[in-house]
């Protein structure tokens, strides 16, 4: 018999603390979910805790962890996930950066986001890549202001500061070394800036902008310096393929760098709400099609750090309304239902706390929870750390090898 398909669902900044507009229920304990409900009760419940006891992650390092990566030795930083996720080339010993379009004049920033300029910057990206110095300089774009820096060459550091005062009205800083080993890449960097600006203040799309009373892209700033780690690919890892459904651009850059495939699906790419449905027929059209599915779903972690509580628990019954195109293949796949860790919709940010998880398959014991939430599941004592939630559903489906004899 063939083995069974296992459907990691991660719902981003999952977990929560009670709110006094829910009256006093997490978001998870305030909606109705009946599809989750159903697969905690009929599943193995509990809690997971992202990374380690005490730590406070982000989306990248706990979904490393959840994937059996341990961010604690792998991780070197966001830059090169964002990259990846622009569909950059992306090579382990690369330094990448997160980048925003700016307006720059003189050296002040007068608008970090370029007036959150609405057209496609790709043929200023272009116009900016190129190779100095015996570096190659690669620029991509994202949606609005966003984009991404990528340096290969020999004898790069990412010990370097970001160039982004991080504030309007300040000056534009420059790239210096954090460490010795950062001088000669800081150097290289800066001679690299000067003269993108010299091509970006007479490029055709800023002379339109300018005279049309707009703030021109004119300056490329800089954060979040990282060398990209070179990760085992998944496939090896687990002698499984693994697919993603994944609209935001880090978490889809971390399954690339893994690998992993693309299962493509419209309409996913807004942090807020998204094609849950076409999410989630998706996975279910690929259950014994590969062998992994790796999906995020961002709408309850962009919700929280909104403070609005509500608009999470309208994404969770969104996203349970979603399962039923998964619920019914119990016998050919195996669901991991979670979250990469909470984030409060009290304060928006994210917290240590423990997030609810369950395994459901058919065939498998019981450690039932009445409902998907973070009071129910934890009842059930059931819990372990994100390090270890892909080899536990390994091994519920039959494929992880006898440890000794
Ligand atoms: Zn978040």
């Amino acid at each position: 018999m063939d083995k069974k398909t296992i459907v990691m669902i991660i719902m981003d900044g999952l977990g929560d603390r009670p709110s006094r507009i829910l009256k006093n229920k997490t978001p998870m304990e305030a909606a109705y979910t009946p599809n989750m409900d159903y697969m905690a009760r009929n599943g193995i419940s509990g809690m997971v805790y992202p990374v380690n006891t005490g730590l406070v992650c982000g989306s990248d390092t706990s979904h490393l962890s959840l994937l059996g990566y341990d961010p604690l030795k792998v991780y070197t930083g966001r830059g090169p996930f964002e990259a990846m996720g622009l569909n950059m080339e992306v090579n382990a010993g690369d330094i990448a950066f997160r980048a925003n379009y700016a307006t720059r004049d003189g050296k002040i920033i007068k608008d970090r986001r370029a007036g959150r300029i609405e057209e496609d910057t790709s043929p200023l990206s272009k116009a900016i890549s190129m190779e100095m110095d015996g570096i190659k300089f690669s620029v991509a774009s994202g949606v609005e202001h966003r984009a991404a820096l990528v340096m290969h060459g020999p004898g790069l550091s990412e010990f370097i500061t970001d160039t982004d005062p991080h504030e309007n009205g300040k000056e534009v800083h420059r790239a210096a070394p954090l460490d010795p080993k950062g001088k000669k890449t800081a150097e290289s960097l800066e001679s690299y800036l000067s003269r993108s600006r010299e091509i970006m203040d007479s490029h055709p799309i800023n002379m339109k902008r300018v005279s049309s009373g707009k703030l021109p892209a004119n300056e490329l700033l800089l954060r979040g310096a990282g060398r990209a780690p070179d990760l085992e690919a998944f496939s090896k890892k687990y002698g499984m393929n693994g697919s993603y459904i994944i609209g935001i651009p880090m978490i889809r850059g971390l399954s690339r760098m893994l690998g992993m495939k693309e299962i493509k699906v419209s309409g996913i790419t807004g942090s807020h709400n998204t094609n849950y449905e076409g999410k989630l027929s998706a996975a279910s059209e690929n259950v014994g099609k590969t062998d992994f599915i790796l999906m995020n779903i961002k709408a309850p972690d962009a919700a929280a750090h909104d403070r609005d509580p509500l608009k999470k628990v309208d994404a969770m019954e969104k996203i349970d309304h979603a399962l039923g195109h998964i619920l019914g293949k119990e016998d050919q796949c195996l669901v991991i239902l979670t979250g990469d860790h909470s984030t409060s919709s009290v304060s928006g940010e994210h917290t240590g706390d423990p997030v609810p998880l369950v395994f459901y398959t058919a065939g498998q014991r019981v450690i039932s929870s009445s409902m998907f939430s973070e009071r129910n599941c934890s009842r059930t004592g059931f819990s372990m750390d994100s390090g270890n939630v892909m080899n536990f559903g390994l091994q519920l489906v039959d494929r992880l090898e006898k440890y000794g004899a």
